[in-house]
């Protein structure tokens, strides 16, 4: 699961950060502009939890709106997370999202799950199964052939 955060959303670069998946070939199976609770926040950072960064980042990803994306494709995993960059974006590759777009970690605009379990867990904090649409790109088999 994909998050464009709340420093992505005001400064305009929702579209930016969803063409460059979109480029890759992944398919969307869900997408939304939400409102992200404090109980959210804390569930989708519980790992952080107790860190002294973990008050600012719910406070961060609780701010604005963001947008919430869910996608899928050929270890999806590992190339979203190559595709957003390292976690604080004064390290990571120009041509990721971070590299091309960030300056400091606590505002580095975009998440991404870090295993299949994790993006499980993930997608279920954000998305119910109405607003999922597995079936929608009828050709993504056809697309990521080997
Ligand atoms: N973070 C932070 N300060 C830190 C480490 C992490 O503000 O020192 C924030 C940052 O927004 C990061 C998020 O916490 O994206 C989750 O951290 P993680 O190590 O899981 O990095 P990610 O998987 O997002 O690259």
């Amino acid at each position: 699961m994909i998050l464009a955060k709340a420093d992505a959303v005001v400064r305009g670069l929702v579209g930016e950060i969803l063409a460059r998946f979109e480029r890759r070939g992944y398919t969307i199976l869900g997408l939304k502009l939400m409102h992200v609770t404090q109980d959210q926040a804390k569930r989708h950072y519980a790992e952080h939890d107790g860190k002294p960064f973990f008050p600012g980042l719910v406070d961060y990803i609780t701010a604005t709106p963001i947008v919430a994306m869910v996608i899928e494709g050929e270890d999806a995993i590992e190339g979203c997370r190559a595709t957003i960059g390292a976690t604080n974006p004064i390290k990571a590759t120009p041509g990721t999202i971070r590299g091309d777009y960030g300056q400091t970690i606590g505002r580095n605009l975009a998440h991404g799950s870090d295993s299949p379990e994790s993006a499980q867990r993930e997608v279920a904090i954000f998305f119910n199964d109405q607003e999922l649409f597995p079936r929608a790109h009828v050709l993504g088999d056809w697309i990521s052939a080997k």
